[in-house]
């Protein structure tokens, strides 16, 4: 009987109870943020496996990772000169809620705007540098990432400098109305005088590149790169399916997709990007 006088001790152990660390004090709590799901194989993997470039070794998914992860993987270290940060987000529509999604967004990645823009070095060779972060607002494109995309071009074409650009977009930032849309014309400009110049215009796609961001200055590069299973698109799946009311493929507008259909040049793994990008800016004759 002194089995069930004595109950608590025998709470069973299941993988819920077991992670919250609810079955005793004897058995210490594992916190949630050890393990991470896989969102193209749905393997639960343990992080310290991922590496330090985040990179599923079930099925080679290259997770989302911030702007300052990229940084660290990407440029020389000690290199990076940022730009472009006094300009600073207005609410011209005074859309309810935007403030607050602004403050907290910033809390919460330490940036300033969905895009961190300004000069590295990359294995030596100098360039101009945007890194788009999608856990700010989904690095949806206002006007200050417009801006801050427009004068990286415009500071690049004085220094005769190759531009790198990686991509991440949920699209135009809808709390901004036609003002963000406006930034896909200014952006593209600005491409354009660059390319016009005779400059270099890498751009790496990144999981998810969508919207207005492809539909502009992500698709204009001279070459254009992909990590891996990265979401890349305009318009959404479904939008798609009831507007042509076809069933589509399931790998449409996955990066392999899009490169077997002419879209993207090549796919490369993270882990060689930063040997691959060094290569091509050599090999156009940038960054000098
Ligand atoms: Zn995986």
């Amino acid at each position: 009987m002194a089995l069930f006088r004595k109950k608590d001790k025998y709470i069973r152990i299941t993988p819920n109870n077991f992670l919250k660390g609810s079955i005793g004090h004897n058995i210490p709590a594992v916190p949630d943020e050890l393990f991470a799901q896989c969102p193209a194989c749905k393997h639960m993997i343990y992080k310290k496996d991922l590496g330090l470039a985040k990179i599923c070794p079930t099925c080679s998914y290259n997770f989302r990772i911030s702007a300052q992860e990229r940084l660290a993987l990407t440029v020389d270290d000690g290199s990076f000169q940022e730009l472009f940060t006094t300009i600073e987000t207005k609410d011209p529509l005074h859309f309810p809620g935007y403030q607050e999604k602004l403050q907290k967004a910033k809390e919460t990645t330490g940036l300033h705007e969905a895009v961190v823009t300004g000069k590295a070095l990359i294995k030596g060779r100098k360039i101009a540098l945007a890194i788009m972060d999608s856990r700010f607002i989904m690095a949806s494109m206002g006007s200050v990432v417009g801006e801050k995309l427009t004068c990286l071009f415009e500071l690049a074409t004085v220094e005769k400098l190759p531009v790198v650009i990686f991509t991440a977009s949920g699209g135009a930032r809808m709390q901004e109305g036609i003002m963000s849309l406006m930034q896909m014309a200014k952006v593209s400009a600005a491409v354009k005088r660059h390319s016009n110049a005779g400059l270099f215009y890498l751009t790496i796609l990144t999981d998810p590149t969508t919207g207005g961001v492809t539909a502009s200055f992500a698709m204009g590069g001279d070459i254009i790169l992909a990590e891996p299973q990265s979401l890349i698109g305009f318009a959404g799946r479904r939008v798609i399916e009831t507007t042509v009311r076809e069933n589509l493929p399931d790998d449409f507008q996955k990066a392999e997709f899009l490169q077997d259909h002419g879209f993207v040049d090549a796919i490369v793994k993270r882990t060689e990007l930063r040997d691959k990008i060094a290569h091509l800016v050599a090999f156009h004759g940038g960054g000098q």
